[in-house]
């Protein structure tokens, strides 16, 4: 497994570009479609993420909506994995099981079917992936759901981790985090 040099990470981080004050004052938004525009971008993260996780036994994908869809369902099909959706509440058309999360201000809450995965014999195991983490309320949430499906998490990958949010720091205590690139 190949780690990246900082010049591959440099090369990551500004095909990303950074929108100030929004969706509100005061966030500075990570904006990863000009890295999905971005062919030569976006072929280098997949082979990347391709090379992390081709030796793992993972079953299923996990991606979290709605970014989490893009990069988990590219790495499914070039892992030949399952792909699974983590949606926010009412978007799910079958039975569901939720988590909920707090938020600064209020609550907020995932979702998964109830029947995501196939864990007749053994308990599957699944790979998180999202664009990125922030407190890592949802992440947590969503890693709390893939356990009560069923399944183990045995990894959740970010593309870009805001490291002074520490979001990740709840997540390492039951599962390990990789993020691709790390921003202060
Ligand atoms: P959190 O639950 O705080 O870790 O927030 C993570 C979710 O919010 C992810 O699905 C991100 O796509 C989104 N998000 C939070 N902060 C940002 C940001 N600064 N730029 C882009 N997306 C963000």
């Amino acid at each position: 497994m190949k780690k990246l040099s900082q010049k591959e990470k440099d090369f990551l981080l500004h095909s990303i570009r950074t929108v100030e004050n929004f969706p509100k004052p005061g966030i500075s938004f990570k904006d990863i479609s000009t890295l999905l525009g971005n062919e030569k971008a976006f072929g280098f993260l997949m082979d990347h993420l391709v090379d992390r996780y081709e030796s793992m036994d993972i079953d299923y994908i996990a991606g979290i909506e709605s970014r989490g869809f893009i990069f988990g369902a590219a790495l499914a099909a070039r892992l030949h994995s399952k792909f699974v959706p983590i949606r926010k509440p009412g978007k799910l058309p079958y039975t569901t099981i939720s988590e909920k999360y707090s938020l600064e201000y209020g609550v907020d809450e995932v979702q998964i079917h109830i029947d995501a995965f196939e864990c007749d014999k053994t308990k599957p195991n699944v790979l998180l992936i999202d664009d990125l983490i922030a407190t890592g309320g949802t992440a947590n949430a969503s890693v709390n759901l893939i356990n009560k499906a069923g399944a183990t998490c045995i990894e959740s990958c970010f593309i870009i981790n805001l490291k002074s949010l520490c979001g990740d720091a709840e997540i390492r205590k039951t599962t390990p985090v990789y993020s691709v690139l790390e921003i202060d």
